[in-house]
C-alpha cells in the first residue's frame, strides 16, 4: 500500500468557516457530480479532516475536463440545456490549439463574485470602487474576439458595454507607432478607472510611451493578467504609467485564484476557491516551490476539485518559527500567501543537475541584463539552450549584451551548458496569442520534482 499523501494545508491559517465550506464542496462533488464517481472509493469519509481527505484524491487534469465534458461537472439536479435556455450559463471555449482547448460552463454571477472577492485583497482595487467602472483591456484580440489583422476597427466597434478593447492586432511586436498613439488617445478619451492588460502587450505600449515621452492618462489601477509578468515588464510598465500595478491570477476554468496585494505578494481568493499546494522535494526547490491544485467553491453550475491549473508557484517566506506561505507585510491573514507565480509547469526547463529552472528563474536572471525587454528561450535537451532577445532601442549602446546574456544563463544552467544567444528586433506571439518566454521542446516530467510525501495518487510511481 502506498503511504497516505500528506496535505500542506495543515500549516496554513484559514478563514473562519472555510474548512466547512471546502468539505461541503467536496461532499457535493462526490455525491452529485458524475466526473467524481470514480473518486468515491478513495474517500476515507467525513470523519477525516477535509484537507487530509482531499490529499487522497488525484489531480484533475485538462484531459479529464475534455473527457467528461461540461455535463460531467454538472450536479445531477441540473441540466445544461435548461441553464443555457434560461440564460444562466453559456459554453465558452478556451484559446489554444485544438488539443489544448477546453469547453467551460460559464456562469457570469459566479465569475463576477470571484472577481469582486479578488479586489478586496488589494487596497488600491478596494479604494477604486470597482464593479460598474469603465475598463480598458489590452490583450490578444484572440482572447477577446476583436481580431482584425488588416485595416483597423474604429473605437466604437471595440467598445462593448463598459469595456474598451484597445487593440485588434495580435502581434504586439508588429504594432506601429500610429497604432500605439491611437491607444494612448483612446485611454485619454475613454478615461477608464482600470486598465486590464496582458503584461507582454502593455510592456510594448510602455516602451512606446517612454521612447516618445508621451504622458498617458493614468487609470486608478493597472491589473496584469492573462500571462505572468516578468520583472523587466513590471519595471517598464511602472515607469510608463503613473498608477498602482497589481497582478491578478486565475483561469477560465477556476475563476480568480490569487490577487497581488499592495505589498507585492499574492493572496488566495478564499471566498471562491481552495488551493492545494504540492511542494517540490527539497533538492528541487521545495518546500517553497510547488504546484497548485484549485477546487472551486459555490459555483452551482460547475464543480472542480483539485484541478491542476498548470502553474508553479513560490510560497511567501515567513519569519523564524512560522510556516511559509502564511504571512505578508500587508497583515492580511487567511489562505495561502505566495511570493509569486513562477510560470507554466510546461515552461520548466532543466538546470545543471536535472533540477527545475522555472520561467520566473529565467525572467529574474535576465532582468540583470540592461536594456533587455523581452526574450524567448527554448531548450531542446538538457545541456543546451537557445535564446532570442529584444533590446529596448531607447536604452542606448548595447555592446556586450550577448556576453551578459550568456553569463546569467550559465549561472542558471551550468558552465557546461551550450548557449546560443541572438538579438532580434521583435518576437511574435505563440499561436494561442500569448507569449511563452521559456519552454523545453522535449517532455519534462514536472511531477518527478514533487515531494513524495505530498504526491497525489494519480502521480504515484512504482505502485
Ligand atoms: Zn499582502
Amino acid at each position: 500500500m502506498p503511504p497516505v499523501p500528506r496535505s500542506f494545508a495543515a500549516s496554513i491559517s484559514w478563514p473562519a468557516g472555510y474548512a466547512g465550506r471546502v468539505a461541503e464542496a467536496l461532499d457535493h462533488a462526490l455525491a452529485e457530480v458524475p466526473a467524481y464517481r470514480g473518486w468515491r472509493a478513495l474517500d476515507p469519509g467525513p470523519d477525516v479532516p477535509v484537507f487530509e481527505r482531499l490529499a487522497r484524491f488525484p489531480a484533475l487534469t485538462k484531459d479529464d475536463l475534455r473527457d467528461h465534458g461540461p455535463d460531467g461537472f454538472l450536479p445531477s439536479s441540473r441540466a445544461l440545456h435548461e441553464g443555457i435556455a434560461q440564460g444562466e450559463i453559456e459554453l465558452v471555449q478556451t484559446s489554444g490549439t485544438t488539443s489544448e482547448q477546453v469547453t467551460n460552463t460559464w456562469h457570469q454571477p459566479w465569475w463576477d463574485a470571484s472577481e469582486r472577492a479578488s479586489w478586496r485583497l488589494n487596497s488600491h482595487a478596494a479604494a477604486a470602487d470597482l464593479g460598474s467602472h469603465r475598463e480598458a483591456i489590452l490583450t490578444s484580440p484572440r482572447s477577446t474576439g476583436f481580431a482584425c489583422e488588416e485595416g483597423t476597427l474604429p473605437m466604437a466597434q471595440r467598445i462593448h458595454g463598459r469595456f474598451l478593447y484597445l487593440t485588434e492586432r495580435t502581434d504586439a511586436g508588429a504594432w506601429t507607432p500610429a497604432l500605439m498613439d491611437r491607444m494612448l488617445r483612446e485611454l485619454a478619451e475613454f478615461a477608464p478607472t482600470a486598465l486590464e492588460a496582458n503584461p507582454s502587450f502593455l510592456a510594448r505600449l510602455a516602451r512606446h510611451v517612454l521612447a516618445t515621452g508621451a504622458r498617458p492618462r493614468p487609470p486608478e489601477l493597472v491589473v496584469l493578467t492573462y500571462e505572468n509578468p516578468s520583472a523587466a515588464q513590471r519595471a517598464i510598465i511602472r515607469r510608463a504609467f503613473a498608477a498602482p500595478v497589481a497582478s491578478s491570477y486565475g483561469s477560465t476554468e477556476a475563476g480568480y485564484v490569487f490577487m497581488e496585494c499592495e505589498r507585492g505578494r499574492m493572496h488566495q481568493v478564499t471566498d471562491c476557491c481552495h488551493v492545494d499546494f504540492l511542494p517540490f522535494a527539497r533538492r528541487f526547490g521545495g518546500p517553497l516551490l510547488g504546484r497548485l491544485l484549485v477546487s472551486t467553491l459555490d459555483n452551482p453550475w460547475r464543480a472542480l476539485v483539485r484541478f491542476d491549473i498548470g502553474d508553479v508557484a513560490r510560497l511567501a517566506e515567513a519569519g523564524p518559527g512560522e510556516p511559509a506561505g502564511t504571512r505578508c507585510p500587508c497583515g492580511r491573514i487567511g489562505g495561502i500567501v505566495l511570493e509569486g507565480i513562477e510560470g507554466r509547469a510546461s515552461g520548466i526547463t532543466l538546470g545543471a543537475h536535472g533540477g527545475p529552472v522555472t520561467p520566473a528563474d529565467v525572467d529574474r536572471a535576465l532582468a540583470a541584463v540592461p536594456g533587455l525587454v523581452n526574450h524567448r528561450l527554448r531548450q531542446d535537451g538538457p545541456g543546451s539552450v537557445h535564446i532570442a532577445y529584444v533590446l529596448d532601442a531607447a536604452a542606448g549602446p548595447t555592446r556586450g549584451t550577448d556576453r551578459a546574456v550568456r553569463a546569467v544563463l550559465r549561472r542558471l544552467y551550468g558552465r557546461s551548458c551550450a548557449i546560443e544567444a541572438r538579438e532580434v528586433p521583435a518576437l511574435p506571439p505563440e499561436p494561442s496569442g500569448k507569449y511563452l518566454r521559456a519552454a523545453p521542446t522535449f517532455a519534462v516530467d514536472v511531477d518527478s520534482f514533487l515531494d513524495d510525501a505530498y504526491r497525489p495518487p494519480s502521480a504515484a510511481r512504482g505502485g
